[in-house]
């Protein structure tokens, strides 16, 4: 009973599915000769298919089946010709070109059908119907150029087989389209299929573009008499009755003659397109071979202003919103690209003398309708900084602090972009000089070893303010070090000290410096933020521990002479490429990660140390021994581990988990005050232990 239902029930779905496509009997007339395909084409809404195996019939073709990809390889044995047929789908490849059928293949009876039209118009042929089928001829060019199967001649033959090409072009660029073939249109990125929603009247292509418009912001309104069309703050008003355009702006209106008012077709509004698209001031490109209608924006004007604050500015205005470019520096010519996808320059390929600052604009737009502006900014300028503006972009540079080069006795601070404004003052309780330079982007390291270590042991650097700009650079000046001169040297601030003579610094030098002396020092407190790490308690967290112990690893390693950045100092939720990229940004030397550990065995307890890149072991290797020999806990030994922390970073690396917070015993003792200070300073020793040899 069963079987019989199911059998019952697919055989009415196989008939419902393939009731439409009808085979019909037909005669075609391939040069002369009458032949009835086999098996005979079919009809279905109105549309002829063709099946693959018939196409052998009019022209020689070999056919392959990709069983991989259930693709077909349809390849002119004289022509050299290739289509790649997806199944069900529109999309076809000829030699490697995207085109679209009218309508996707189907099955039929165990044999694949392709649109009988647009298939033999790809194969170069031109179809006409007589009294019992139809009569197939090679398009006129095809003869003289059928030996050569080469994708330009393919694409002329294409060109010359199809009718669309002998009607006239208007004048945008768009030829009279026959009725029911592929059609797109594109808006930037956004690709429309609109097959079924375009026509003509009187010559005027028609389309319906309501999913167009929703995608746009365009906004249509109905009144009795008119359309409007909004689009920010502009509107568009189609009269009802007389072929009549309104466009308003804010403070311009202005009434167009057209050929026809919009259309109201099957519950869809229709409007011609050329007068829409010259009223929201934008062109098209068609795309014969991928049958799209690109709608292009146009690049209208370029500006060089003065900001308020005396920067130099350069506006770009389009005639539609784009989407955000990017900006690319090339090395080579120190000039700056932006490339603009779907659009058309207006503008002259020169802009003549822009000013001192920029020293060339230029804009051209490629056959496949991507305008290139390019600029070359004064050697002095730097950073340019790309805003998009209603229509358009505008492009603000601003001065940086980029270098800072230590000569014996000088130290120069190099700027992009001309630097008029600094201030030096000295804070004397640390003998400590702070430099303020204004109107400034800091692209300075943030702490930079001392290369004159008898004048001072660390430079400082800061983006001090970011409205105004202003970096902020302190120099940690040694004791009896004063400050000689400065000086303004072009954009570079020239800085010149007077250091005590060799004797007076023999009678001030201190007795033996400590190894971790002018080292930079990544102290990494593990977890943080919304990362609490290991909970032993409800109330204990992994990551205040871990802060806590870097903390007084901070001070001792300080007061050793060391340079240590904390890759955090309070419960913050840093990322673990933010602490790598801080580390590798200040060339540190080391980097250590604390941690503590914890596992779902209590009874499980000891020190772990890891390291990933060879160069890591040794520093690895030093920490964990004076951990375990200070700390006295069980060594579970130095592990190589693919750590993000030790993977990502440059220098030498660790990572350290000194005692297990799930061990009862570990726990009691971590939090008790002289522990946590013995773990500091094997943590410091074993830090030092590492400087003496490297
Ligand atoms: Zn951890």
């Amino acid at each position: 009973m069963r079987l019989y239902l199911a059998l019952f029930i697919s055989i009415f779905l196989v008939t419902t599915i393939y009731a439409k496509p009808t085979p019909f009997a037909v005669t075609l007339y391939v040069q002369g000769k009458s032949i009835s395909p086999q098996p005979p084409l079919i009809t279905e809404n109105g549309i002829s298919y063709i099946s693959i195996n018939t196409l052998k019939q009019i022209t020689p073709m070999s056919i392959h089946l990709n069983n991989k990809d259930n693709k077909y390889t349809l390849t002119h044995r004289k022509t050299g010709t290739t289509l790649i047929i997806t199944p069900s789908a529109r999309e076809v490849l000829v030699n490697k070109n995207t085109f679209f059928f009218n309508k996707a293949p189907i099955f039929f009876e165990n044999s694949l059908y392709i649109p009988l039209d647009m298939s033999l118009s790809i194969l170069g042929f031109s179809i006409s119907p007589t009294d019992n089928g139809y009569e197939i001829t090679p398009s006129k060019r095809i003869k003289a150029e059928q030996t050569i199967g080469t994708q330009d001649n393919f694409n002329t033959l294409l060109a010359s087989s199809g009718s669309e090409i002998r009607t006239t072009i208007d004048d945008y660029g768009i030829p009279k389209l026959l009725p029911n073939k592929p059609l797109f249109i594109s808006f930037g990125s956004t690709l429309h299929d609109i097959s079924d929603a375009y026509f003509y009247k009187d010559d005027t292509l028609y389309i319906a573009l309501n999913t167009v418009f929703t995608k746009e912001n365009i906004t249509i309104q109905e009144t009795p008499t008119s359309y409007i069309l909004t689009k920010a703050t502009k509107t568009i008003e189609f009269s009802k009755k007389s072929p009549i355009m309104t466009v308003s702006l804010p403070n311009s209106k202005t009434e167009t003659q057209i050929e026809n008012t919009p259309i109201k077709k099957d519950n869809q509004l229709y409007f011609p397109l050329r007068p829409l698209l010259g009223a929201l001031d934008l062109v098209s490109f068609w795309d014969k071979e991928k049958r799209i209608i690109k709608v292009l924006i146009k690049l209208k004007q370029i500006n060089i202003v003065q900001t308020h604050d005396n920067r130099p500015e350069i506006q770009v205005i389009t005639s539609y919103p784009i989407e955000r470019p990017t900006i690319q520096f090339d090395d080579v010519s120190k000039s700056y690209t932006i490339q603009l996808p779907d659009t058309k320059s207006v503008l002259p390929k020169n802009l003549q003398n822009p000013t001192d600052f920029i020293h060339s604009i230029k804009t051209v737009t490629t056959k496949t309708n991507t305008t290139y502006m390019e600029f070359k900014p004064a050697a002095t300028a730097d950073y340019p900084n790309l805003t998009l503006t209603e229509y358009g972009y505008r492009i603000n540079f601003h001065k940086s602090t980029t270098e800072i080069s230590q000569d014996p006795l000088k130290l120069i601070i190099k700027s992009k972009g001309s630097v008029k404004k600094y201030s030096i003052s000295k804070y004397k309780a640390e003998n400590r000089l702070i430099i303020d330079i204004q109107d400034t982007i800091c692209k300075l390291p943030q702490l930079i070893r001392s290369e004159n270590p008898q004048l001072y042991s660390q430079i400082r650097t800061s983006q001090f303010t970011e409205s105004p700009l202003q970096t902020r650079i302190v120099i940690d000046l040694e004791k009896n070090v004063e400050l000689s001169t400065h000086k303004l040297q072009g954009s570079d601030i020239e800085i010149t000290f007077k250091a005590p003579t060799l004797r007076e610094q023999k009678l001030t030098a201190k007795p033996k410096p400590s190894p971790v002396r002018s080292k930079i020092i990544i102290i990494d407190a593990g977890h943080g933020g919304r990362d609490p790490g290991a909970m032993p308690t409800r109330e204990f967290f992994e990551k205040d521990l871990t802060l806590d112990i870097a903390k007084r690893v901070e001070k001792k390693l300080t007061k050793n002479g060391a340079f240590v950045i904390m890759t955090r100092s309070e419960d913050a939720n840093t990322n673990l490429s933010t602490r790598t990229e801080m580390a590798n940004q200040n060339k540190a030397d080391i980097f250590v990660s604390i941690h503590f550990n914890a596992m779902y065995k209590p009874e499980v307890e000891g020190t772990e140390t890891y390291f990933y890149k060879s160069k890591d072991k040794a520093l690895a290797d030093s920490l964990h021994e004076s951990i375990t020999k200070s700390l006295e806990t069980k060594d579970n030994g130095v592990k190589k581990s693919q750590l993000y922390v030790l993977n990502h970073s440059e220098m030498p690396a660790t990572l350290l988990e000194p005692l297990y917070l799930s061990n009862e015993e570990n726990f009691k003792k971590i939090q008790k005050e002289p522990f946590k200070e013995l773990l500091a300073n094997a943590i410091v020793e074993g830090i030092s232990n590492y400087f003496k040899d490297h």
